[in-house]
């Protein structure tokens, strides 16, 4: 039944799964800090802390072959493209070793960071949401089914900028694992099909500018592609 609302319901963000016409609806994103050891190192932080977790809005997803308007305020935008992990089943305090029963599938994402402001906000103790929670800051390809891809432990994941590979790393360098994420995440908050976690990026962080392409690939799970556009006026 309709609801009663009083404006229009948002519309549902989704993601395409791969190989069908059928989407995956989005309900979270999550996004894991720090979980690749280069990118540590060229960040300037400590090697040795837990996970921590921040979050972008679910309809700050961009399809596969999207454009993403510059964005506002800031002028360092950087790209980290990411493994990301659709969770199929829910729950809260789920162990390491049950983890895989509860993820749908696996895709490649990228978490655009408005660089400048994320560290402004770090250097005053800030929140993030300002650096890593804007509009189109979440391009996300297509989801591949585990029942397809099984479980990843290890794979290329790479970008390209304008054809030059500026990030070039393997998913056996994540410090916390996926599962060991899951296990972790599911402490702080109940997860429910429909979250998305997007689980750190490698070294080479580096800016786009309008009119780059940004182009991304796990091996054995997917790729996804955008353009930098103008900014919105
Ligand atoms: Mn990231």
């Amino acid at each position: 039944m309709s609801a009663d609302y009083v404006i229009p319901a948002p519309p549902q963000p989704v993601i395409a799964v791969a190989g069908t016409s059928k989407t995956y609806p989005v309900r979270r994103i999550w996004c894991v800090g720090r979980n690749y050891i280069e990118h540590i190192r060229e960040m300037g932080q400590d090697e040795r802390l837990p996970p921590f977790y921040f979050a972008k809005a679910a309809d700050m997803i961009v399809p596969d072959g999207g454009t993403v308007p510059y964005p506002s305020l800031t002028k360092d935008m950087h790209h980290e493209v990411e493994l990301v992990v659709a969770i199929g089943k829910g729950g809260r305090n789920i162990p390491a070793d049950k983890a895989n029963d509860h993820i749908y599938g696996y895709a490649v994402g990228i978490d655009l960071t408005r660089r400048d402001l994320q560290i402004a906000s770090r250097d005053l103790k800030r929140p993030w949401e300002v650096g890593k929670a804007f509009d189109h800051s979440a391009p996300c390809g297509a989801i591949k089914p585990a029942a397809e891809s099984g479980h990843p432990k290890k794979g290329k994941i790479t970008l390209k900028c304008n054809g030059q590979v500026r990030q070039d790393g393997d998913l056996e360098q994540l410090i916390w694992n996926v599962p060991e994420i899951i296990a972790d995440l599911s402490k702080m908050v109940e997860l429910a099909p429909g979250d998305i976690i997007m689980t750190g990026t490698p070294a080479g962080v580096a800016a786009c500018i309008a009119g780059d392409k940004l182009e991304c690939s796990v091996e054995g799970i997917g790729t996804v592609s955008v353009t930098i556009g103008q900014p919105l006026k």
